[in-house]
């Protein structure tokens, strides 16, 4: 007698382009290799076409669907995945990157809806303090390590490079770890060269798992070697699908805000990462309360979309 109405995914469009090359390394100018398309990597879920909207209308056998079509409302909020409690529910998982030098920016991301990552770089004068802020309000607290980039862009305080032999690499590693607490994991800030060298990948993972942290490739080449270097080694990684914030335009953020929930959708999960401008704070702010509500994605900390070696 009742009739079901299972609707709707909405879908979001250009979910099939691979993500532009970050500016995020830079403000100013793009790495060599910004025009390149980024291609998947091999622990990314297949490539198979987005499936049609969804839209499934169940009825009692004699009962014509057709007097079903005028119950659907444009902006009918709930997916499928809410009327099926057996379908598993899209997630995205959110960091804030370059934190540290700003407490109000830090502070803001922390109040954010979720459990949205602080990626905090090392010696910054607000590290430690929004690193304990963070841990003590459940949010993910990471490392943003500086790495060299193809564009050799200025890295601060305790950047790697392809030069270090293995005991100077290995100790400004160790300064950086050492230089705020608690951290969980680590992301690479810049490091289109850096990460594309598997030697020092691997030299990196090498810590991180003595340590047990996990690792997050910021994906800034597409030759980067650290997520291969990370199964190696036996640290837990995932790698970033989306900047949110390469254009800071409401139209520009909207538009890749878009484009990580459908790639949630589709995939299943998706990471998103973004920095502390004031644009994408008041975005977030804005469409992270009604994100579940509205979008039918759930937030999650970025360790629940961790991939763990065998
Ligand atoms: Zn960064």
């Amino acid at each position: 007698m009742a009739w079901l109405l299972i609707s709707a995914l909405f879908l979001g469009g250009c979910t099939d382009e691979q993500p532009p090359e970050p500016a995020a390394e830079s403000a100013q100018q793009a790495a060599p290799v910004a025009s390149e398309p980024l291609s998947p990597l091999p622990t990314d879920a297949p490539q198979s076409p987005v499936p049609p909207a969804a839209e499934v209308l169940l009825t009692e056998p004699g009962v014509p669907a057709v007097e079903l079509l005028p119950v659907v409302i444009p902006e009918m909020p709930a997916p499928a995945a809410f009327a099926q409690p057996s379908l598993r529910v899209p997630v995205l998982s959110i960091i804030i990157d370059d934190i540290g030098q700003s407490r109000v920016a830090g502070e803001r991301v922390i109040a954010l809806p979720g459990r949205v990552a602080l990626a905090i770089m090392p010696f910054t004068p607000n590290a430690q303090l929004l690193a304990r802020l963070a841990a003590e309000a459940g949010n993910p607290v990471m490392l943003h390590l500086p790495m060299e980039s193809m564009a050799s862009l200025s890295m601060g305080e305790g950047g790697l490079d392809t030069q270090m032999g293995r005991s100077v690499f290995d100790a400004r590693l160790q300064a950086s770890l050492n230089a705020f607490s608690p951290i969980q994991g680590v992301n690479n800030h810049m490091g289109s060269k850096l990460t594309a060298d598997r030697e020092r990948m691997d030299w990196l993972m090498a810590q991180l798992a003595a340590r047990q942290l996990f690792f997050v490739d910021s994906r800034t080449t597409k030759d980067t070697q650290a997520a291969f270097a990370a199964q190696a080694l036996n640290v837990d990684s995932v790698s970033r699908d989306v900047f949110l914030d390469n254009e800071r335009s409401t139209a520009g953020l909207e538009q890749e805000f878009k484009r990580a929930l459908a790639l949630a959708r589709k995939q299943g999960s998706a990471v998103l990462i973004g920095h502390p401008y004031p644009e994408s704070l008041s975005f977030l702010e804005r469409r992270l309360p009604e994100l579940e509500e509205r979008e039918g994605v759930r937030l999650v900390s970025v360790q629940a979309l961790l991939t763990r070696p065998h």
